[in-house]
């Protein structure tokens, strides 16, 4: 499903990207104002983040534009900086960040929903076509034409949308989120994409009281799910290969703690599981999860290794098992899980670091060495 995803995604990028630079004369044409943003931004592959200016839109009729207070790191940050997926092509320079909370500091005439000094947030979706048959299913997470946060085609600016480890940013009030007020701010920046993409797969497929829910990987993604399903009632088993996590896991919510790479304990939990979330951004062993699940047990894969997994049919068949995958969530979805957060106080543990020390983050997040997400506090870029 995940790999299907990424093919839709990957042709609706390029025919869009192809759709886009075909036009560049008619968007030049527009002449719309802009204004200097800063921001950090990768130039290769290779490269580490620097400090840079990009261009942002004057906001339109229907745009807010919000000064970015703090940014989440995502793993697919660090993928995308490092164009590690084939299908999803980096173009440079990229700005990511794509977990963003800030304050409104303008609003266009048709806006309803904010106001100047407002609190808001913005996660992986600046824009879609509205009329698809996602987008009128309200799934705008699925729609072909979707504008990502950043690395997607800018239909207003040319070029690629750029995210959100910059000082400001212009988003149509649509995919402008309200955020809870009682929520810490740098702990609530997480929420817009490791939370959602964690929430979204376990609201599917039905994770309540008397479920057994598996968590693979105390990332910054698994760590979002551990709270998530204790805070709806699960029975939760983390699954790690950090033995230094089982304390932290406990705390985070989960029932039971067990390190993967150790077959015996692993052997424990055969057959018995409802529902089993894999966040692992890596190549790993799929099977040894898929044999967790008892009858009509499902397995999500979120983590997005770029290489195929290998996955044993026999350990499907076996109990009418399911694999499926999971793309972040709607925008009312992401704004459901904002409230839920609100009501059940509920954000992600984080390392608050200035700017200045995103490629350091980088380096320990591709160790598997971040209790449990790096966010950055976006006054460090003032001084830059
Ligand atoms: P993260 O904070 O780096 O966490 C990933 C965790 O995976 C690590 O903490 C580690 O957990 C485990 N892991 C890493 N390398 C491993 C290996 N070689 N073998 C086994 N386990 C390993 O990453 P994240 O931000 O949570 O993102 C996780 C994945 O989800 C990434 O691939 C990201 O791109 C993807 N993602 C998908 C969506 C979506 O919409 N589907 C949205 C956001 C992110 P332990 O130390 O506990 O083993
Ligand atoms: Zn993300």
């Amino acid at each position: 499903m995940l790999v299907l995803h990424m093919i839709l995604w990957l042709n609706a990028f390029i025919s869009y990207h192809t759709e886009t630079v075909m036009s560049t004369t008619q968007f030049s044409s527009e002449s719309r104002g802009q204004y200097k943003a800063k921001a950090y931004a990768a130039a290769s592959a290779k490269s580490s983040l620097a400090p840079t200016t990009i261009p942002r839109r004057d906001p339109g009729e229907h745009d807010v534009q919000i000064e970015i207070l703090f940014c989440g790191i995502c793993h697919s940050d660090l993928h995308q900086v490092r164009n590690e997926w084939s299908g999803i092509p980096t173009v440079y320079p990229c700005v990511p960040g794509h977990e963003i909370i800030g304050r409104v500091t303008k609003v266009g005439s048709e806006v309803t929903r904010f106001k100047p000094g407002d609190l808001a947030a913005v996660g992986c979706l600046v824009d879609s076509d509205g009329n698809c048959q996602e987008c009128q299913a309200g799934l705008e997470q699925f729609c072909p034409h979707m504008t990502l946060t950043y690395n997607s085609p800018d239909v207003h600016l040319g070029g690629v949308t750029y995210g959100g480890y910059s000082d400001s940013i212009v988003v149509k009030e649509h995919f402008v989120l309200r955020v809870p007020s009682n929520l810490n701010l740098a702990g609530a920046a997480p929420l817009l994409c490791a939370g959602i993409t964690t929430y979204s797969p376990m609201r599917h497929w039905g994770v309540t009281k008397g479920k057994k829910v598996g968590v693979v990987g105390l990332g910054g993604l698994g760590h979002m799910a551990v709270k998530f399903a204790h805070a709806l009632g699960a029975h939760v088993v983390v699954f790690t290969t950090s033995a230094n996590k089982k304390e932290d896991a406990l705390r985070l919510g989960a029932d039971d703690v067990v390190i993967s790479r150790n077959t015996d304990e692993m052997s424990k939990h055969k057959g018995s599981f409802d529902f089993v979330l894999d966040a692992v951004s890596a190549e790993h062993d799929i099977n040894a999860f898929i044999q967790l699940l008892g009858r009509d047990g499902n397995i999500t894969l979120v983590g997005a290794p770029d290489k195929p997994l290998s996955v044993s049919a026999f350990s499907l068949l076996l109990n009418r098992r399911s694999l499926s995958g999971s793309l972040i969530g709607s925008i009312a979805e992401t704004q459901e899980m904002l409230d839920f957060c609100g009501k059940h106080n509920i954000t992600a543990d984080v390392e608050v670091i200035p700017i200045q020390k995103v490629n350091e983050a980088y380096e320990r997040m591709s160790r598997a060495d971040v209790k449990y997400r790096f966010s950055i506090d976006m006054a460090s870029l003032k001084s830059q």
